[in-house]
């Protein structure tokens, strides 16, 4: 069986030990008899799947004791509601950075709860950059700051932290959680859709700041309030547990990689591989600034577009998938994950070298 370099923006690649372990385990997970898949969530076994999980993502991000993990679903994108329900704690609005398309979805729904000051937008440059925080024009009185690490279909990636001071700092981070290692005290909350770079569609994990749950909207609708999944240890309803379980073998994967600091360590690596290689190309180009290049999503246009479909099929051809990219910009994508070995982008940049020579 060959399997692809698949580099896909999400749904992505998973580890492939990660997904040979899950095979094992399939029809009998360590001799209980059962798949994880048909695991009462109430039961020991599940219980302790769930448990190591939150564990493992605990030990590698660091999360301080006084921040609740949370295993939602709905994605990243229900996040973009439950933020204001759960955070504007009866203040009249909040500052958000507009960084591209993610960013963009944040503040619509946002804006359905509170006033929303767009305080940094990169629009004037066609969303190429991530705004310097100087330039943010933050309101002292805002109930929290939000923006996205990493804007997954633009190729913008923050590789700085704000400061707000008192204001809470809200973070989209689906697309770049896990990539390296963040320092979370500095955030009243991080949310990431687990289908980029932890596992499965179908889990969301919120990771939030004790003080901030509790302060929902009145009579908010009860899957809405962070409080009832945190003090219900997100067993409120039943939780993605097979997503939750594989999350949790990607956990214990990063941390057989020695941690974040050797992951970043070698996603720094491979995306200077293919940085390096469009910058000296004069074929291929990349429109980002490059301080703010993502080290996640690379997006790149060939010289001639007429040539984007052979391109795509000579790709497909060397089982390379999913370089298309995303239909609001056109051109090409690379997604490259945690999982993506250092030989896929070898391959994709050697391809690239020969497809240049070919119609250069
Ligand atoms: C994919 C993505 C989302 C949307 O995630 P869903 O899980 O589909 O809701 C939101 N923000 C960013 C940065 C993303 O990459």
């Amino acid at each position: 069986m060959a399997r692809v370099f698949n580099f896909s923006a999400g749904p992505a690649a998973l580890p492939e030990e990660v997904l040979r372990q899950a095979a094992d385990e399939l029809l009998d997970w360590n001799k209980s008899g059962q798949s994880v898949m048909e695991m009462s969530h109430r039961g020991k076994e599940y219980m302790g799947i769930h448990a190591q999980a939150e564990a493992d993502l605990r030990e590698l991000l660091a999360i301080p004791a006084n921040y609740k993990v949370l295993f939602l679903q709905g994605g990243a994108t229900l996040q973009f509601e439950m933020i204001p329900v759960n955070l504007l704690r009866g203040k009249a609005g909040a500052d958000y950075v507009h960084t591209g398309e993610w960013a963009k979805k944040a503040i619509k729904e946002a804006k359905l709860f509170g006033q929303v000051n767009v305080v940094a937008s990169a629009e004037d440059a066609n969303f190429n950059y991530a705004p310097a925080q100087k330039d943010w024009k933050l309101d002292k009185n805002a109930a929290y700051v939000h923006y996205t690490a990493n804007e997954t279909i633009g190729g913008v990636e923050f590789h700085w932290t704000p400061d707000t001071g008192d204001v809470p700092l809200v973070c989209d981070m689906s697309s770049n959680i896990l990539s390296k290692p963040v320092d979370v005290s500095k955030y009243g909350l991080i949310y990431a859709g687990a289908q980029k770079n932890i596992g499965p569609a179908g889990l969301t994990i919120v990771i939030v700041r004790d003080d901030l749950i509790g302060h929902a909207v009145p009579t908010p609708p009860t899957m809405l309030d962070y409080k009832i999944h945190a003090d219900n240890d997100s067993m409120y309803n039943t939780p993605p547990t097979y997503g939750i379980y594989i999350a949790g073998l990607v956990f214990q994967w990063l941390k057989r990689q020695g941690g974040l600091v050797a992951v970043e360590r070698k996603n720094i690596e491979k995306a200077a591989l293919l940085y390096d290689f469009l910058d000296g190309s004069k074929f291929f180009a990349n429109p980002v600034r490059k301080q703010d290049r993502s080290r996640m999503n690379v997006p790149f246009t060939l010289k001639n577009a007429e040539l984007d479909d052979a391109f795509l099929k000579g790709a497909k051809e060397r089982n390379m998938i999913q370089l298309k990219g995303h239909r609001s910009v056109g051109g090409m994508r690379a997604s490259i994950y945690n999982a993506m070995p250092v030989a896929g982008v070898e391959a994709l940049v050697a391809y690239m070298r020969e497809f240049e020579r070919q119609h250069g």
